[in-house]
């Protein structure tokens, strides 16, 4: 097992009716920045709730924030609320919205409008206002953890920023916001989380049985779930996925195990240069990425398939390719592309390598040897 710190001090509120424990969850004295996306919580009645529960709270709002949130946006929202005053942020909605109040909590107490630079130095060590989180599409986990990701439109970058002062002091998951989501978001939210569990899970085998199971009931759960959420949006449904999501990405999977995140981070880069949903960007890419590393991975892969697939047999690599098989075609079934030519015609592979050049991402995968070569074999297999 390797040495870790397992500090989450976020307080969770779960279950339908959680949104009206704000009241009691943010500072009676606070100046709020409620901060949202779209419009999609002034329609599902999510905003309704929220503002009933602050009460006579100072409060002001900024609206707008982008899927995959923009840098450029959040520098119009710090400069919004350090006129206001502002002292806490909330953050209602998805993980973007969620992703872009913990970033602008630190934007918030820097002293600079253009922080950038220094948060890629060293946001880590950045100071912050307090921030909160209603989730209101399960998939991220970042209600719950201490990384933004951020997109930067003038240097066409996105990338993952961790900081523990952004954690959120409470995350509250009510089910029924999900009954507003369309069946994309659904699909995204659940091969999301379940490769946010493999990146964890599927790295170099440490011995450590505890964090194999948790990750083996998650897997499960998202496998069983995932579809019935889709078909049927069942309250039991929404429910399992909501909370299998947030722990997904907690820290608790990924404690005492080395961790992979090379399909986020070829994700991440293909988002950046073609604005496809994140999710999907994984789909596209995971598979030919277990492939590409089956040697390295074999092992767990075939653990993964015994335990959570169910494929017989004594024959290890013949199971973890089997099991690579069954995963692709889950995110099939959950309606997700798995070859980048589903969703991109003219794919530029040596303009994506160049992106994670940019983005310091050269040494992915859990023994940081996939520079770019490999990334252009996994991108030929996947194309
Ligand atoms: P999202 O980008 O937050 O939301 C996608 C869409 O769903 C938006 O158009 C949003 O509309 C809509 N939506 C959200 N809740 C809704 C509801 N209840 N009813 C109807 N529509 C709703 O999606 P996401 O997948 O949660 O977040 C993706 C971002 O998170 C990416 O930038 C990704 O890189 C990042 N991410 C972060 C972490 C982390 O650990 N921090 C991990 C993985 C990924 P509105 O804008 O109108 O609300
Ligand atoms: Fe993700």
């Amino acid at each position: 097992m390797i040495q870790f710190q397992l500090c989450n001090p976020t307080d969770i509120r779960f279950g339908q009716g959680q949104i009206a424990s704000l009241a009691d969850l943010v500072p009676a004295d606070a100046c709020v920045l409620l901060l949202y996306g779209g419009g999609s919580i002034k329609k599902n009645g999510v905003y309704d709730q929220v503002v009933a529960a602050l009460g006579e709270r100072r409060r002001v709002e900024f609206g707008g924030v982008e899927p995959n949130p923009v840098y450029e946006t959040l520098q119009k929202a710090s400069a919004f609320a350090r006129e206001n005053a502002v002292d806490f942020v909330l953050g209602v909605g998805g993980g973007s919205v969620i992703d872009a109040a913990k970033f602008l909590s630190a934007m918030i107490a820097s002293d600079s409008d253009d922080p950038w630079d220094a948060f890629v130095q060293g946001y880590g060590q950045a100071p912050a206002v307090p921030n909160g989180a209603v989730l209101t599409l399960p998939a991220t986990g970042s209600e719950s953890n201490p990384v933004s990701v951020i997109s930067n439109h003038g240097r066409e970058l996105k990338i993952p920023f961790a900081s523990q002062a952004v954690r959120p002091a409470f995350a509250i998951m009510d089910p029924a916001t999900m009954l507003s989501l369309s069946r994309r978001q659904l699909e995204n939210g659940v091969v999301d989380a379940l490769t946010h569990v493999l990146e964890q899970y599927l790295t170099m085998p440490v011995n450590t049985p505890v964090q194999y199971g948790f990750s083996e009931t998650l897997l499960e759960v998202l496998i069983e779930w995932g579809p019935v959420l889709v078909e049927t949006r069942s309250m039991e449904a929404c429910e399992n996925v909501m909370w299998a999501a947030n722990q997904a990405l907690n820290g608790l999977v990924g404690a005492g195990v080395p961790q992979d995140w090379s399909t986020h981070m070829i994700g991440h880069a293909i988002t950046a240069l073609y604005g496809i949903d994140h999710a999907r960007t994984l789909t596209m890419v995971m598979p030919s990425l277990l492939r590409h590393r089956l040697d390295a991975k074999q092992a767990m892969l075939a653990r993964y398939g015994r335990r959570v697939w169910r494929i017989e047999g004594d024959d290890d690599r013949a199971v973890a390719e089997a099991a690579i098989a069954k995963t692709e075609a889950f995110m099939v079934r959950m309606g997700c592309p798995v070859r980048i030519s589903e969703m991109i015609e003219d794919f530029n592979a040596d303009g994506l390598v160049d992106h994670l050049v940019r983005a310091e991402q050269t040494a992915l995968g859990e023994g940081q040897d996939i520079g770019a070569g490999e990334v252009r074999e996994i991108l030929a297999l996947a194309a």
